[in-house]
């Protein structure tokens, strides 16, 4: 059979999308795949150009005789741009996409932009003169000018910005004194640099003993040139972090780079300082409140080899290291690691694959591991590292059970319950710090009952039911539709329906109950702006406030030592999102919202309200227990199949009109029930969670495997099918492999 690479010329951002196919000559066949830099001829004097190949295929795009040819193979040096197309084209197989969307994910510089032109203000005169000057300027009322000099005369060197904007200094004042030659504007280039403004003290913690354990093992394998992926299973506090550093400080002494990824929202003032803090301006961050101009800089200053280490969100992961020695990803259990777009990759799989082709390590770390990860480590795959205790050995706090049925039952009808209450008042008299946590992950239309809990769901997936327009309750895994009760099927109470609270609406609450207390919000409505959520954070932990209300936002790593009381207030919440993980969302919530009580001097206490006080993952959370949580996780996936036991590949299919959708969605489903791939099982079609966007109809097919190659191996058929389909033209369909937030 013949080949034919597509391959890129110029690796330049604006041409990704121009391919140039060429045939592959036969004796290349065989080192020829993407990420292979490879001579061809180009343009119309076929002169000698180097390319990168982004795609080999057995299909010519045109005809085959106007194909050129291969010329060689580039031997040696790897660059950094052939290990990311590589890195693409694992992505695009693993996870469906097109190799286009692949490439724009893992080289995602927009367009070049100018360095910035740094600008300075210099005095250029001796200091005597220059204090005559100002005396003159004074007599003469021209107070700018006398401002400014004064200024200079203070700092010698000013920022041409900090003039403008912060002292507010007239453009043309500088320039009269420019002409004058009392000062004059420097310039020269420089990067920006997005935390330049943190103090270097090199600062480093003296390892306990458990992390050193943790440490010691991961370099031992490290230091003989073995790489593996690591779990780093720590409880809430028990220095994770000075853990990553200690590697992260002999990688990079190695002559090699580290990346950190962090969810964005625990990308705080304080995480960034104490990385700064230990390795000075050889780290930066990537955050999405970067200009795209600074992202463009962090990647040449990466690729420069200016900076080791980077700390940034998911898309941190594809920082141009060329000697990349370390991954790590810390509150690995995290779903914003899952891309929502395509290629829908996850960034644990996506981190372990570069690390394999870089010959790099990888740490994951939680006190919460996710299920997949503690399964996969379980089997051997991932080497475990634990950490039981507390780095300062402060005892893990106390937690309460209260049970909201029987609230009701006592006749209290608040959010807060009476031993919430109680509780609170002791913390406001002794002056210590409350932390209340809405859970509200996932308030999707469940229906549940106020007065024993009963949850509708589905009889056939075990997931809840959600209540749709006319009072429908929908599965969005298999389609199944029943009406929604008036009366509670469980206890025929009439307190059944959609659960609704807000934020707000508790910052109502508890004013109204303790006004003597000052309470802080932290919502999407209270953060907006740039620096919403950190200013917020920082009034909180300078304790200008009592209590701090808020949802998921406020349990991310953040160390607020005067906190003693964390409140969860409907824990279960979580429970009920028509997705196969809700239960262990839910366990990982409540640790981690109760991990933030008691981490200073002083024991804290948490208080778990909830109508389902026998549910496994909020018995496990009140105990801290990961295992137990864990054994009993796994079996209910183990009898349902699901992931990390089974594999499990989501169809979407959305189109204009609801009937293409769905009948492209039947068409495919007979289609692979036809194939008979033993042991494969198929659910749907059905409609997707959010039915219709945007007048969009969505549709989806879930496959179910064991082996996740199958499913692999199935998407690439079907794709194969629909090139050569063209009455599926007016249907979308993408892939999403062992999917996180629901559809
Ligand atoms: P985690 O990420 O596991 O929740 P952190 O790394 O944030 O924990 O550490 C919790 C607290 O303990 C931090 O304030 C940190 O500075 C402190 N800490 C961690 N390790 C040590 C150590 N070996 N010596 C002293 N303080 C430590
Ligand atoms: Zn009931
Ligand atoms: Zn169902």
């Amino acid at each position: 059979m013949a080949y034919y690479a597509n391959i890129i010329i110029d690796i330049s951002h604006e041409k990704l999308d121009r391919t140039f196919q060429y045939r592959i000559p036969e004796a290349l066949t065989a080192q020829i795949h993407p990420g292979v830099c490879v001579c061809v001829p180009f343009g119309r004097g076929n002169r000698v150009t180097q390319g990168y190949v982004v795609e080999v295929t057995d299909r010519a795009q045109f005809d085959e005789e106007r194909l050129k040819e291969v010329i060689s193979v580039v031997a040696g040096s790897v660059t950094i741009e052939a290990q990311l197309i590589a890195l693409a084209a694992w992505m695009r197989k693993n996870y469906g996409a097109t190799m286009n969307q692949a490439l724009k994910t893992v080289i995602p510089i927009k367009r070049k932009s100018k360095a910035r032109e740094k600008r300075k203000i210099c005095l250029c005169m001796d200091r005597n003169a220059a204090q005559e000057q100002l005396d003159h300027f004074r007599k003469k009322h021209n107070t700018a000018r006398a401002r400014l000099l004064e200024e200079l005369l203070n700092h010698s060197e000013i920022s041409y910005e900090v003039v403008t904007q912060k002292l507010n200094i007239a453009a043309n004042v500088i320039r009269a004194l420019e002409e004058r030659q009392i000062v004059k504007v420097v310039h020269d280039l420089e990067y920006r640099n997005p935390v330049s403004h943190f103090s270097h003290t090199g600062y480093q913690a003296k390892l306990n003993e458990e992390q050193q354990q943790a440490v010691d093992a991961a370099l031992a394998d490290m230091r003989r040139g073995v790489h593996k992926t690591y779990l780093l299973h720590g409880v809430t506090g028990s220095g994770k972090t000075e853990v990553y550093m200690e590697l992260i400080a002999d990688v990079t002494a190695r002559g090699r780079q580290a990346i950190v990824l962090i969810p964005e929202i625990a990308l705080t003032y304080q995480t960034v300082m104490r990385f700064y803090g230990r390795f000075g301006d050889r780290v930066s961050i990537m955050n999405s409140r970067l200009s795209q101009g600074e992202r463009y800089d962090q990647f040449l200053r990466a690729k420069n080899g200016e900076i080791d280490v980077v700390i940034g969100p998911r898309s941190a992961l594809f920082t141009p290291f060329l000697h990349l020695g370390l991954i790590i990803i810390d509150e690995e259990h995290e779903g914003s690691y899952k891309s929502e777009t395509l290629p829908k990759y996850h960034a644990r799989e996506t981190a372990i694959a570069r690390a394999q082709m870089a010959g790099a390590s990888v740490v994951l770390g939680s006190a919460t591991p996710s299920v997949d990860s503690y399964y996969k480590a379980k089997m051997g795959e991932y080497s475990l590292l634990e950490m039981k205790k507390r780095a300062l050995e402060q005892p893990l706090p106390v937690c309460h059970i209260v049970d909201l049925r029987e609230e009701l039952t006592n006749g209290n009808r608040s959010i807060l319950s009476l031993r919430l209450q109680a509780l609170i008042e002791g913390r406001l008299k002794k002056k210590q710090q409350i932390l209340l946590f809405l859970n509200r992950r996932g308030v999707s239309g469940f229906v549940s009952c106020r007065s024993c809990g009963y949850v509708i769901r589905c009889p056939h997936c075990d997931v809840s039911l959600s209540l749709h327009r006319h009072g429908r309750l929908l599965c969005h895994y298999c389609g199944h539709e029943e009406p929604a009760p008036v009366v509670c099927p469980n206890c025929a109470s009439r307190y059944i329906g959609g659960f609704k609270a807000g934020t707000q609406k508790i910052e109502d609450i508890v004013k109204q109950r303790f006004p003597q207390a000052k309470v802080l919000r932290m919502d999407l409505d209270t953060t907006k702006g740039k620096d919403g959520y950190e200013k917020i954070l920082s009034a909180f932990a300078n304790q200008e406030a009592d209590i701090l209300i808020g949802t998921q936002m406020i349990v991310k790593g953040h160390d607020f030592p005067n906190v003693t009381l964390v409140g969860i207030l409907a824990a279960d919440l979580s429970m009920y999102v028509a997705d196969y993980r809700a239960a262990e969302r839910t366990f990982q919530l409540i640790t981690q919202a109760a991990g933030r009580s008691g981490r200073g001097k002083e024991p804290g206490e948490v208080v778990i309200q909830t109508y389902n006080p026998k549910h496994y993952s909020i018995l496990a959370a009140k105990d801290q227990d990961y295992q137990a949580f864990y054994r009993a996780e796994i079996a209910v996936r183990r009898l349902l199949s699901y992931p990390p036991i089974s594999h499990m590949m989501l169809i979407l299919f959305t189109a204009g009109q609801e009937e293409a959708a769905g009948a492209a969605a039947a068409y495919l489903a007979a289609l692979i029930r036809k194939a008979r791939i033993d042991r494969l099982r198929l659910i749907g079609p059905a409609s997707a969670n959010i039915a219709k966007v945007n007048d969009i109809y969505r549709k989806v097919l879930y496959v179910k495997h064991s082996d996740y190659g199958q499913l692999v191996g199935l998407k690439d058929r079907i794709e194969l099918f629909l090139k050569d389909r063209a009455d599926f033209g007016k249907v979308n369909i993408t892939f999403d492999f062992d999917p996180m937030n629901g559809v």
